[in-house]
């Protein structure tokens, strides 16, 4: 596994790249579990097929906070139809669509790579939630870790990820909401095994 693309201290890993299956883990700097869950697999798995981005969002891990260093929620930033101006608090969504250089990575990744479904890592809903086409490998997911599967988080999110790369583009995403009170170490075997299947 190698660094595809970088862009400050955000890392796209990967071995084939194109039109694989995309990880992200740690759009939420205050939900650290994906970027363990995922080096601990890669570690695992060198020569995994699929693309990982183990945290998107590194000053925000680092300061243990839900946005990035500008206060922004990445997870507001995408230019979906529906972004919008907000108040600047913890869901703050930036002065414009795609302003965060976080955002612009990820939109340049998918770009180039073209996935063919994503799969981000939050915490702490324990619920599999979905946007576009991908209510069947949601069911497989949720099979594996035990979560409902949701279509909506049921709370409005202008300029979600989901929003923008699931309904608007079509790429089938996927929002597994992992258990933040569940030690991250049993975490493993289920995440993995979700991975190895996003493998074939
Ligand atoms: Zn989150």
């Amino acid at each position: 596994m190698r660094c595809l693309s970088r862009v400050k201290n955000i890392e796209l890993l990967g071995n084939e790249g194109h039109n694989s299956v995309l990880v992200i883990g740690v759009i939420h700097g205050d939900e650290p579990q994906g970027k363990f869950l995922i080096e601990d697999y890669i570690g695992a798995h060198p020569e995994s097929p699929l693309l990982f981005i183990p945290c998107l969002n590194p000053d925000g891990l680092a300061a243990g906070t839900r946005t990035n260093a500008n206060g922004v929620d990445l997870n507001r930033n995408f230019p979906a139809s529906n972004w919008e101006r907000t108040e600047k608090n913890e869901f703050w969504g930036g002065e414009s669509p795609a302003s965060e250089v976080e955002t612009q990575f990820l939109i340049s990744v998918i770009e180039e790579y073209k996935p063919k479904l994503i799969l981000t890592l939050h915490a702490p809903f324990k619920v599999v939630n979905y946007d576009g086409p991908a209510r069947e490998t949601a069911e497989k997911i949720a099979q594996i870790i035990g979560y409902p599967v949701e279509e909506h988080i049921g709370y409005p999110t202008p300029g979600s990820f989901g929003t923008w790369a699931g309904v608007e583009k079509g790429i089938p995403t996927i929002t597994l909401e992992l258990d933040e009170t569940c030690p991250v170490e049993n975490l493993i075997e289920p995440v993995s095994k979700i991975f190895d299947m996003l493998s074939f």
